[in-house]
């Protein structure tokens, strides 16, 4: 779609000097054999030498857009998907451990879970189910939030009673009330002794959530998932909001819903985690998602149970997967393989048609500033030949120096992670931390243990590599030290942004 000069005369079979004769020809001016054409111009000029140009029209629409419109006729009520956010240490991963096990039912089998993403709880009182996503903060959340799509329909706010809103907590407001979605309050810690849920309703309140102790409609549930008061009561007020919502669904018809997380797993290959969000999903059916699918091939459920038939708000894994789709990205049926390849060599056609223009816009871009600076560098030397210093010409043309004191140093990171899900929820958290002298820049992020390729590719591009919930081999940790590499272990993603920021800082250029 964009062309060089100099390959677009090959293209046509005239010789490059030809090629600009004629561009002059029709106005263009000052154009150099590397200068880029872009679809339109190319199309004109090979009209002109007349050439039939025949355009792929199919390429202006993906071929499956999503989500496809629903038959109000066919829709069946279908349970909650509830997502926990808030300050970290405020009780997020205990509130879950303490659903999860409270899920399991006696005497179940070994009451063995296997992290999916979502795990679904029957609540204790009135037997209804919840499927809460069981990362906080979860990546496909976040992607969905910038697509301005919901994958949950609640949002549970955990604050500590006796640290009450911190600045992850106005974080999570904000993502609540940007997408909409209905939150209930949970006061965690409420055991402790320095308990203050008074002043965490207070603080709420001045920080624009609407609780329901000043007569607003956002539930407040007192709670501690240390001993377990108050969490029957949060399972209920979470049942009442979602009739309230009045949740709806296509029980049957066309399968819809989000990747949750993917990774390889051994024995069963490419395997993802995937909420059903409409229609029955079973062994057999062909799912899209993103560039990649599937054709089922075993389902499980998070107790590692082997599912024939998984209905709307139900996760489940989901073998069977060409490649691995991403955190987030939305899966659909097909009706048969072949419309399947077809979207995505469609899908995948899109996607390097934006990455070249954007690398063409990018050389552009570059090629612009080199001739900026070369042009100032001249200007520069002018004045030094005219015996004036550099601190003279400071003061005289300021602007020419502008651009050396705006440049932004670049610290560049390599993510490697467990599953696709954690890798991309560590590059959104530190992608472009840093202010205007330093910043973070995230190469690429991967599933998997680091390798000597990163290693070497951290060398070539003087990359720190985060390795999050993985085990590191030694023979790798001993490869990077001798290059001279760093990798650093994180389990907890709080800790490893904070390490990042510690390395910006470092990066300071120091004041004098
Ligand atoms: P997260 O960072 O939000 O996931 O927080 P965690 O669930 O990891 O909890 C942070 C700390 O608070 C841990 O040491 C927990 O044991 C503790 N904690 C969580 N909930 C409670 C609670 O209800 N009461 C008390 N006393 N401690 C709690």
């Amino acid at each position: 779609t964009f062309l060089s000069v100099a390959n677009f005369a090959t293209v046509l079979r005239v010789r490059v000097p030809e090629l600009l004769e004629k561009l002059q020809e029709l106005g263009f001016e000052n154009i150099t054999n590397e200068h880029i054409l872009d679809a339109e111009t190319a199309e004109l000029v090979a009209e002109e030498y007349g050439f039939e140009v025949n355009r792929d029209d199919n390429l202006g629409a993906d071929l499956f857009p999503a989500p496809l419109p629903t038959d109000d006729k066919k829709l069946k009520s279908r349970s909650p998907v509830v997502t926990i956010m808030g300050h970290v240490d405020h009780g997020k991963t205990t509130i879950l451990d303490f659903l999860r096990k409270s899920s399991i039912v006696k005497g179940e089998f070994g009451g063995i879970t296997q992290h999916i993403g979502a795990f679904v709880v029957q609540t204790p009182v009135s037997k209804k189910k919840i499927t809460f996503l069981d990362t906080p903060g979860h990546a496909a959340f976040l992607k969905m939030r910038e697509r301005g799509a919901n994958i949950t329909d609640i949002i549970i706010l955990v604050v500590a009673a006796e640290d009450s809103v911190k600045p992850q907590t106005l974080e999570a407001i904000k993502h609540a009330k940007a997408s909409g979605v209905p939150v209930v309050v949970a006061i965690n810690k409420c055991d402790k002794e320095e308990a203050n849920p008074d002043k965490v309703v207070a603080d709420l309140s001045s920080n624009g959530i609407d609780v329901e102790d000043y007569g607003g409609d956002t539930p407040v549930v007192r709670i501690s998932a240390k001993t377990g008061m108050g969490m029957k009561e949060l399972e209920e007020t979470i049942v009442t909001i979602a009739e309230l919502l009045e949740l709806k669904t296509e029980e049957k018809g066309v399968v819809e819903g989000w990747v949750l997380e993917s990774q390889v797993k051994k024995g069963l290959g490419n395997v993802a985690s995937f909420l059903v969000k409409k229609g029955e999903l079973k062994p057999g059916c062909i799912l899209v998602a993103g560039t990649t699918f599937c054709k089922v091939k075993v389902m499980k459920d998070e107790k590692n149970k082997i599912i024939k038939v998984a209905m709307p708000s139900q996760p489940i894994e989901v073998s069977g997967w060409k490649e691995l789709p991403e955190a987030g990205d939305y899966g659909i049926q097909a009706k048969d393989e072949s419309f399947a390849k077809k979207v995505i060599i469609n899908r995948e056609k899109r996607k390097r048609m934006m990455e070249e223009a954007s690398q063409i816009e990018e050389m552009n871009q570059r090629r612009i500033k080199a001739i900026e600076d070369s042009k100032r560098d001249e200007k520069i030397q002018e004045y030094q030949l005219q015996g004036f210093s550099l601190e003279e010409i400071k003061t005289i043309e300021p602007e020419l120096f502008d651009d050396e004191t705006s440049k932004i140093q670049d610290v560049n990171f390599i993510i490697k992670a467990d599953v696709s899900g954690s890798a991309e929820a560590v590059r959104q958290s530190i992608e472009g931390l840093g202010n205007d002298e330093v910043r973070s820049k995230v190469l690429y992020e991967e599933v998997g243990p680091p390798t000597d390729s990163d290693i070497a590719r951290a060398k070539g591009s003087n990359a720190h590599i985060l390795a999050f919930n993985v085990k590191v081999p030694k023979d790798i940790l001993n490869s990077a030290s001798k290059a001279q590499i760093e990798i650093k272990e994180f389990n907890v993603i709080y800790h490893l942004i904070e390490d990042v920021l510690a390395t910006l800082t470092s990066r300071l250029p120091p004041i004098y």
